[in-house]
């Protein structure tokens, strides 16, 4: 049977892109559907916009620390307008270099929602009908807002980027990534931040050291950090907007902010029309190669709950690839993914927390704290922690966590010595950098527990 497509796309994230890209290089003939716009949740309202806010966010404490440093500096304020529209601009121009790169590899390209009417052919909302031999799905994943009185007033991380006015007074509810690095980054801005957990201590699943650490580091640096609470209703008063949480107590901010999970992206695609088995949060469940239950159809990223990260999503792309059209069958590898979370102290971690790799096996924690030398004559109370799990029986490094400035430059090269399965005796004949924070993951020498 002849197809229109070799290959229709459904989604122009992360994940989509590389794949549509890569098979169009490959000699396939390529279409791809994009609803909303190019560059998905990475580039439009996630990392790359969140990384600008983050920049822009550790300014405050870069004027105050100068004059630690014998500079004078002038009355310091920030423009929430005018960053805006700097981000804004930057987040355009990433957005049509996306767009090219369908354009340039000759991926037919329709800016419009994508549903399967059968396992080989797509139906837009423009009216157009398409077949293809293969479909991938790659519509990642949106935010999850639990059904609370009067959740409408809130507002998720997909609106945070574009809000007009910057609150004076704000309330985040989660202690994940996103709920932990919106409220470093609104703070660093200049609003007043109070942030709720429902759980015992935020960042559930990072080593108990790091969240500990980052909880305590947060509170210092001026986030009113709430552990045990959750939102009970949301009303609209004349001064903003009033909260109750589960504990009784009333409290009035500008706006409140959700991000309590982001969930796949599966909706009106047509999927169970065509059959395609999905799991409890929604996810297209896939095999090793990333394929559906469907011979011919295939998802990658976000919409799959895998681990919800850009790398990832693009790695599968590849794998899907080598897969599909290079006769190599790959699949993508989810072992020792590095991660950084852009909280103020940063956080890398890779490997397993110390109480993971306990439940394995015997380990020998080595851990420090310090003030770097960077916030000394600032007069900053700020600490670093650095942190390595090791096997007593092989003496690979099972885990690596840093907080501090960097910590997502350095876990990055840290995350090649664990992938080589690099020993602590490998780090600690490598020749220390000095001065430098990172010269403690070298220099550790005596077992803290
Ligand atoms: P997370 O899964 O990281 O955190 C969700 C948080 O919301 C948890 O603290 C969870 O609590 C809480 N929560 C869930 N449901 C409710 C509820 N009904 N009421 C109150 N609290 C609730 O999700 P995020 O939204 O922060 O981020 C989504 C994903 O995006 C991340 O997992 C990550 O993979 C990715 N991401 C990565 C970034 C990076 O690499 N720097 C940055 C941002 C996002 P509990 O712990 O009790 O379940």
């Amino acid at each position: 049977m002849k197809y229109d497509f070799d290959l229709f796309v459904i989604g122009a994230g992360s994940g989509g892109v590389r794949a549509g890209r890569l098979a169009a290089q490959n000699g396939q003939k390529v279409g791809l559907a994009e609803e909303y716009r190019y560059g998905g949740t990475c580039v439009i309202r996630g990392c790359v916009p969140k990384k600008l806010m983050v920049y822009a966010s550790e300014f405050s404490e870069i004027f105050e620390d100068a004059a630690g440093y014998g500079w004078t500096t002038g009355k310091c304020s920030f423009d929430w307008a005018a960053f805006m529209k700097s981000k804004d601009k930057e987040i355009d121009r990433l957005e049509s270099i996306y767009k090219n790169i369908l354009t340039n590899n000759k991926v037919t390209h329709f800016r419009a929602h994508a549903v399967l009417k059968d396992c080989n052919t797509v139906e837009l909302s423009n009216g157009k009908k398409f077949t293809a031999k293969h479909i991938l799905i790659a519509t990642g994943g949106h935010p999850f807002v639990p059904n609370v009185l009067g959740s409408e007033y809130a507002i998720s991380s997909n609106e945070v980027f574009n809000l007009p006015k910057q609150p004076n007074r704000a309330l985040v509810i989660g202690g994940g990534y996103i709920a932990c690095e919106f409220s470093c980054i609104l703070n660093g801005m200049g609003t007043k931040v109070t942030q709720f957990y429902r759980g015992e201590q935020i960042l559930r699943g990072f080593d108990e050291e790091v969240q500990n650490f980052v909880a305590e580091e947060m509170r210092e640096k001026g986030v009113d950090l709430h552990i045990g609470k959750d939102i009970k209703s949301i009303a609209k008063v004349e001064t903003g907007l009033l909260v109750k949480d589960n504990l009784g107590n009333e409290i009035i901010v500008d706006q409140v902010l959700y991000a309590t999970g982001r969930i796949p992206s599966t909706q009106n695609l047509g999927l169970d029309a065509v059959g395609i088995k999905k799991g409890l949060k929604g996810e297209i469940i896939v095999d090793e190669f990333s394929k559906t239950n469907i011979n011919n159809i295939f998802a990658i990223g976000d919409v799959t709950n895998r681990v919800q990260l850009t790398p990832v999503a693009i790695v599968e792309a590849t794998a899907f690839i080598e897969t599909v059209y290079k006769d190599n069958p790959t699949s993508p590898d989810h072992d020792l993914i590095p991660t950084a979370v852009f909280t103020q102290p940063e956080i890398g971690t890779v490997g397993l927390s110390e109480e993971a790799a306990r439940k394995l096996e015997d380990i020998e924690v080595y851990s420090a704290t310090f003030r770097p030398m960077k916030v000394i004559l600032a007069g900053r109370n700020e600490r670093m922690l650095m942190k390595m799990i090791v096997s007593k029986a092989s003496r690979r490094v099972l885990g690596c966590h840093i907080v501090g400035h960097a910590a997502a430059e350095m876990i990055q090269l840290a995350g090649v010595a664990l992938k080589m399965g690099a020993t602590k005796e490998d780090f600690d004949r490598t020749m220390a950098i000095h001065p430098t924070a990172a010269e403690e993951l070298v220099t550790m020498n005596t077992p803290t527990r």
